[in-house]
């Protein structure tokens, strides 16, 4: 779907004027791909209509000489309106600390539920909630086991039974059994039909009155297609769902599907599955969502992170992008950022360098944050993420060989001169942090020369990576 918006929006870039039939022909091109990822045919026809509706007045215009303001008005009211689709414009329940807070998940069977609790779970656990899931299911065989094989991956405490054969008496008792716990997260996981079918929605009826949810969130697959709406109406009139997750964003899903329950019910998605692992969990917020879709790149996502990154030691990342303009970086600093990288992208960005499908929704996300990390060199990220997860890893075990010395240098320790002052060779240096780290003396040589690489290319470009005067506007 982002590939094809993204080229409707780049035709209408070459077009040389814009007029009436320029912003036709973009709207069907926009709109056909609407279609083809399965969003609800009405919203189509309704978010064209508003487009065509907001630009027209421009268009009438006689000033010619606008085609680029009119251009803009183009891709500004199709991101509105495509931001409208996602956002309801309702706050999702957010869960306190110091007080219980069921989170109660519905949806059909298979769409991801039961990943989804345990992503959830580890989610609000490493935000400091201590966090349980209650496996209210009882109607697919083993559903507990795998409730108790994922919980337990996962470090998060679980709560279920193999005899008793009522969920909602399974339900109340782990409510009942966590919140005298004293948890703060307690995340129910329902069972789910293969269709929509009045007994599950009993069923979902009668737990919900049992456990009285804070938030029930709808798990959505996102590949349900146009039956998104009749789904999600369905759910939202049994168990009045206050969130939505969408699940298997990584797939060759389309995904409109999910757009459309969004709009048919009111509410607002919180998070995206993106993978089957633990951390492919993404929260979801409009904006971004559509400029990645957009192809507009996911700078305003990565400001944040960056931000995120700046407000927690301002002062440090000040100094790094100074010494970094003046080409006074020290191998230490050097590996602060390397780990600023890995951190991120292990707390804020889940998946980031776990899942290689992520690629679909950040187009080279670690080498967009890598270029705006000062002193990253984008070699270390080639590859796949995983296989530059494991370089900057190795790298963190070579410096962490190194003295204090060492670290403070700007490498030229490692480096024998001639007379000239050009190197020569190496010292034993690197043969014993070679050692000292279990890496091989190459290794270490191919580390010192991507740092000795940095560093100058850092000292040319000077300030102009606009590293430091991002930083200041954050300020
Ligand atoms: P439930 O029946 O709703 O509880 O669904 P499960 O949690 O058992 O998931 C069904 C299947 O979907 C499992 O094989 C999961 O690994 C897979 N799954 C769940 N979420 C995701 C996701 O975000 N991405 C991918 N690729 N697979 C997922
Ligand atoms: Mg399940």
């Amino acid at each position: 779907l982002g590939r094809k918006l993204n080229a409707a929006l780049s035709s209408l870039n070459r077009a040389p004027v814009v007029d009436e039939k320029v912003l036709d022909a973009t709207l069907k091109e926009i709109t056909a791909a609407l279609l083809e990822s399965d969003v609800n045919v009405k919203l189509v026809a309704s978010l064209r209509q508003k487009v065509k509706a907001k630009v027209k007045a421009a268009l009438d215009g006689s000033d010619k000489s606008k085609d680029s303001n009119r251009k803009s008005l183009i891709q500004k009211a199709v991101f509105d309106e495509l931001v409208h689709l996602v956002d309801p414009g309702i706050e999702p329940y957010k869960p306190k600390k110091g007080q219980p807070n069921v989170i109660m998940a519905v949806g059909l069977q298979g769409n991801g539920k039961t990943t989804t609790c345990t992503k959830l779970a580890v989610y609000y656990q490493k935000r400091g909630f201590k966090s349980c899931i209650v496996c209210a299911d009882t109607f697919r065989a083993g559903a507990f086991d795998q409730t108790r094989q994922s919980a337990t991956k996962a470090k998060v405490a679980y709560f279920g039974s193999y005899t008793e054969t009522d969920p909602v008496v399974i339900a109340a008792q782990g409510v009942v059994k966590f919140k005298k716990e004293r948890f703060d997260v307690i995340i129910v996981d329902t069972s789910g039909r293969h269709k929509q079918e009045s007994e599950l929605f009993q069923e979902m009826v009668q737990i919900s009155a049992a456990v009285k949810p804070n938030m029930t969130v709808l798990v959505l697959d996102a590949s349900i297609g146009q039956a998104a709406e009749a789904q999600s109406r369905a759910f939202k009139e049994s168990a009045d769902f206050g969130a939505i997750i969408v699940t298997k964003m990584d797939g060759h899903a389309k995904g409109g599907g999910a757009i459309s329950a969004v709009a048919a019910t009111k509410t607002p998605i919180i998070f995206l599955g993106v993978g089957e692992h633990l951390y492919d969990l993404d929260r979801f917020s409009p904006q971004p969502f559509i400029s990645k879709l957009l192809g507009l790149g996911d700078m305003q996502g990565l400001m944040e992170h960056m931000q995120d990154l700046a407000t927690q030691n301002p002062d440090k990342q000040k100094e790094m992008a100074k010494k970094l303009e003046e080409g006074k970086l020290s191998i230490r600093d050097w590996r602060e950022q390397i780990q600023n990288v890995m951190n991120m992208s292990v707390s804020d960005l889940p998946g980031l360098l776990i899942s290689t499908k992520f690629r679909f929704f950040l187009r080279g996300p670690i080498s967009k944050i890598a270029s705006m990390i000062p002193g990253l060199p984008q070699e270390l990220l080639a590859g796949s993420d995983e296989e530059g997860s494991l370089r900057m890893k190795r790298m963190i075990y070579i410096t962490d060989s190194m003295s204090a010395k060492e670290l403070d240098s700007d490498g030229s320790l490692f480096l024998e001169t001639g007379k000239d002052g050009k190197p020569v060779g190496l010292t034993w240096r690197v043969t014993r942090v070679a050692k000292g780290s279990g890496t091989s003396v190459r290794e270490v040589e191919e580390l010192l020369c991507q740092y000795r690489m940095m560093a100058q290319m850092a000292k040319q470009a000077g300030g102009k990576n606009g590293w430091l005067q991002a930083m200041q506007k954050m300020q």
